[in-house]
């Protein structure tokens, strides 16, 4: 239920369908203009609407496409949905629209990808990373790397034409140089996966120590709203909490897990146990002592970054001179602080110079992963004067997996795989 429901139908027969229902344009329609109108069921009235007609190939699929804004009552829509059902169209399954603009080369896969990671953006810099590549930053890159290996490409087949004729050492050795700049750039790509699955999934943080340390008081406090139940009894997070944090545009996924300590309790063993998982999972374990306890610290995990934070400082005097990253969840001292620390930690955003935020998923990983083996074994060949034919073999190796990237290629299966994750109406 909501103000508005949009009802979107695309196809050659979009306008003819409409209209058989639709009383608010006489003559043929206008482009992009809104009309105002009621859509009829025979002699009744379901509702009254703005229709709004797209031209192809002026439209998000390419195709006649109508946007149909009626009120936004269950029945009402299902209703309009129905009429149109009705004359022979059918339900667009997850992701056909965006998949229709695709094929009919509204957008490369890339973009197509970025409306789906536009629309499931949790924080600010997820959404302008999905903007950016939703702009086309991606593609266009790869599409330059693809056509500066296609030259390459050419040269070689004219030596492959002439075969008695072997690569000519100066000209291999340019062409190796310029294979190894288009892998530098497939390089500086793939520099960006660790963030692409930051922005995607967030970073798991895992929220550890001793029971009543103040773990769920620091979970509240980097939510900024209460979630978890803080109380005075030890061991009341006996089960794990996972919240969705944005701190400094990056999104943090923060489990509060359950204090670790000898327990006799099975269900709060339970809890420890998943504790020890969750610790696994984790990118970063946050680990929260407590300041006036004057225990020494031992962390719990050895390959992975742990952050170890003493919270209560506002029951010690003089904290910073005593222990290391004094916080209190109590006053806020050292929160900040903290939030920069695990920024940090998560090893992303380092290189400052990088003028883009998009940052590729783990498909186009794996395609430029692909990509760049194949061009070094391609460029070691050249190198080595071997046969012109083998460097072709890996070169196209290398020229078919960055054409997945955007899709110059496609095959049925990816295309499915992608667009089935979408969904309806979009
Ligand atoms: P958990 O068991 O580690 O999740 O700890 P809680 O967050 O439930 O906190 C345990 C107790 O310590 C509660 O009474 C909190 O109010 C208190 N507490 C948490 N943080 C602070 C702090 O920074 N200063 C003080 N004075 N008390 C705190």
């Amino acid at each position: 239920m909501g103000a508005v429901a949009l009802v979107r139908i695309s196809g050659p027969e979009s306008w003819a369908a409409t209209r058989a229902v639709f009383d608010g344009v006489k003559a043929e329609p206008t482009a992009r203009r809104a009309y105002f109108g009621k859509i009829w069921d025979g002699p009744l009235v379901v509702d009254e609407v703005l229709v709004t007609f797209f031209q192809h190939p002026a439209s998000y699929t390419g195709e006649d496409l109508v946007e149909i804004g009626c009120h936004g009552g269950v029945l009402v829509s299902a209703k309009v949905l129905e009429l149109f059902l009705r004359q022979g169209l059918h339900l667009a399954e997850p992701g056909e629209f965006t998949q229709r603009a695709f094929l009919n080369g509204k957008m490369d896969l890339t973009q197509a990808e970025a409306v789906m990671d536009l629309i499931q953006a949790q924080t600010p810099l997820a959404l302008r990373a999905a903007t950016e590549q939703l702009e086309g930053r991606i593609g266009q890159e790869t599409q330059a790397i693809r056509a500066s290996l296609l030259g390459i490409a050419a040269h070689l087949e004219a030596y492959i034409d002439f075969p008695e004729e072997g690569i000519e050492p100066t000209i291999g050795l340019a062409l190796a140089e310029k294979m190894e700049q288009a892998r530098q750039r497939v390089n500086s790509l793939l520099a960006t996966a660790r963030e692409g699955r930051i922005l995607r999934e967030g970073v798991r943080l895992a929220i550890v120590g001793k029971p009543n340390a103040g773990k769920s008081s620091l979970l509240n406090r980097l939510l900024g709203y209460e979630r978890a139940i803080v109380s005075e009894i030890p061991g009341t997070t006996r089960d794990t909490v996972e919240e969705l944090a944005s701190l400094r545009g990056i999104p943090f996924r923060i489990i509060d897990t359950a204090g670790l300590r000898q327990s006799e309790d099975q269900i709060e063993q339970a809890g420890i146990e998943r504790t020890h998982q969750a610790i696994e999972r984790a990118d970063i374990v946050l680990h929260v002592m407590d300041a006036t306890e004057n225990e020494t610290v031992t962390p719990l995990t050895s390959d992975k970054s742990e952050v170890i934070v003493f919270n209560k400082s506002d029951l010690i005097q003089n904290p910073k001179s005593k222990i290391q990253n004094p916080i209190s969840c109590l006053t806020g001292e050292g929160l900040d602080q903290l939030v920069e620390t695990l920024v940090a930690a998560t090893g992303a955003w380092t290189s400052t110079e990088r003028d883009s935020l998009a940052a590729i998923n783990a498909r186009h990983q794996a395609c430029l992963t692909r990509a760049a083996s194949a061009l070094k074994t391609a460029e070691a060949a050249l190198r080595n004067h071997l046969e012109p034919e083998l460097v072709a073999v890996d070169l196209r190796g290398a020229l078919d997996a960055i054409a997945e990237v955007t899709g110059v290629i496609d095959t049925e299966d990816l295309l499915g795989k992608i667009f089935s994750t979408f969904c309806i109406g979009k």
